[in-house]
């Protein structure tokens, strides 16, 4: 039998809850629950399931506070993004329940018959591995558009943040969802390929490290079950000569720095231009020195800690090794706490090919910096990576626009602006920052059957 699960908080080390994990016999139970759920709620309209997403998106602004602060307590985060994150989870279930039935509409084909179409048909029980890095966004942005095409789901959440998984759990019951719709099984990682393996589960969403993705997909494959895979990144972030610098260099902190620094589509490797790399650098070390790092129950503060000790103590090794490998580095100096997982913010320049700076994904605020001479070099650069999520640049100049958009190798590209999810785009990543996509229409297609209906 297994131990209790804890959360920590990363801020100071202190217990704040013990959880008992389910038993395997609690498992299947609830797996029961989910597949009788799902009979009759791929029976139900879309009207009665946006009117309950609807219900959901009120309930999680009604919380918002208190699901801010369990998540801030778990995982560090600062509370002010926090409850940003808690609001937006708002908005993709309204977004859902707004779209899912345009989205899912019949297709219309030509076919030699007097009339065919695709109709989109839920798959069943799908189960989501979720991160802690986005405890409720992650989720949400799952939940919402499975709910909707009729599925029903369960959630395997970090074992760091099962409070929040409890929450959400609370949200979609308080919302009014029948019983077994979504539901939170609190295991750990190790028993997660018997529930992909059990037969009433239909599907599997992950999002987290490569090789929790790659045990979940080959998994999922031995038994001939769809899976979708939201992993690292090492995002690129270039700027040329013509871009309008003060507004890449705000972009470029923000990018670089929210969620503690802890977040896929960070933008993790910059890519600046010889003209501009001196004003660019000293902006950049200035913006650093200007956060506040600390108790991230503060509204003020910019930085808290890093969610787990060992993602702080990888992230200080990573440093070292590129410093040791011939980068320098520029660290504003805070002093911080005895206690607690804390890393003061860092920018690593000149970092050569082979140091982790440049091939490795750092999850936490540290920028690694290079000049280029040219767009072809900044893009071959930027796709020298195993990793292809997101990518920026900033400029002026349409032609270089266009150069980017077509040739650097990643699920997104951001013009003058930081990636960032938004219910209404598809989001996702190519090489091994995973496959498939979510949100928007893709989102919702990602786990339906797409019927093909043929009348003679
Ligand atoms: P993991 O990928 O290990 O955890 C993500 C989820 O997968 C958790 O629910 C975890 O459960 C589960 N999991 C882990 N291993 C397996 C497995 N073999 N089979 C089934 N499920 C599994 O992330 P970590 O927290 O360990 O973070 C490590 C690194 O992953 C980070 O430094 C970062 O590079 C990357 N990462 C990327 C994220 C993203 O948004 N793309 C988010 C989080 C991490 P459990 O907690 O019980 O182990």
């Amino acid at each position: 039998t297994d131990q209790t699960i804890k959360s920590v908080n990363p801020a100071n080390g202190t217990v704040i809850e013990e959880f008992t994990p389910h038993t395997p016999a609690e498992v299947t139970a609830i797996i029961n629950q989910s597949e009788a759920c799902f009979t009759d709620w791929r029976k139900t309209s879309f009207e009665h399931r946006a009117k309950l997403l609807m219900k959901a998106a009120d309930v999680l602004e009604a919380n918002a506070d208190r699901y801010a602060a369990d998540m801030t307590a778990e995982m560090g985060k600062p509370l002010t993004q926090a409850k940003a994150e808690v609001n937006k989870c708002a908005w993709v279930c309204r977004h859902y329940a707004e779209q899912a039935e345009g989205y899912l509409a019949d297709e219309i084909m030509e076919s030699n018959g007097s009339k065919a179409y695709v109709r989109h048909l839920p798959l069943g029980v799908l189960l989501a591995v979720m991160p802690w890095n986005y405890p409720f966004w992650q989720v949400f942005r799952f939940a919402a558009p499975i709910l909707m095409a009729g599925n029903t789901g369960l959630l395997k959440h970090a074992s760091n943040v099962f409070r929040s998984a409890l929450n959400i759990e609370e949200v979609f019951t308080e919302a009014g969802f029948p019983e077994g719709a979504f539901k939170t099984l609190l295991i750990g990682s190790k028993h997660v390929e018997s529930v992909i393996k059990d037969e009433r589960v239909r599907a599997v969403s992950l999002t987290g490290s490569g090789p929790a993705g790659g045990a979940v997909a080959a998994t999922a494959g031995s038994q001939i079950k769809p899976s979708l895979l939201e992993l690292g990144g090492s995002d690129a972030f270039i700027v040329m000569p013509s871009a309008d610098l003060e507004k890449a260099l705000d972009t470029a902190l923000t990018a670089r720095t929210q969620n503690n620094g802890q977040s896929c589509i960070a933008a993790k490797r910059f890519f600046v231009h010889a003209d501009v790399y001196d004003a660019f650098k000293a902006g950049f070390e200035a913006r650093f020195k200007s956060l506040k790092v600390g108790d991230p129950m503060d509204e003020t503060t910019n930085i808290g800690p890093i969610a787990t000790a060992s993602i702080r103590d990888e992230l200080v090794e990573q440093v070292e090794k590129s410093v040791a490998a011939g980068a320098s580095v520029f660290k504003p100096g805070n002093t911080l706490p005895d206690e607690g997982n804390w890393f003061d913010p860092c920018i690593v320049s000149g970092a050569p090919k082979g140091s982790p700076s440049a091939d490795e994904e750092m999850f936490g605020p540290v920028a690694n910096l290079w000049k280029i001479e040219s767009l072809d070099e900044a893009i071959a650069r930027a796709n020298d990576s195993v990793f292809g999520l997101g990518s920026v640049i900033f400029t002026q100049d349409q032609s270089e626009m266009d150069q980017a958009i077509n040739e650097l190798e990643a699920g997104a590209t951001f013009v003058n602006a930081m990636v960032a999810s938004d219910p209404r785009l598809p989001f996702g990543g190519i090489k091994q920052s995973g496959y498939g996509r979510e949100l928007a229409a893709d989102g919702i297609k990602a786990f339906v059957n797409r019927k093909t209906v043929y009348f003679a």
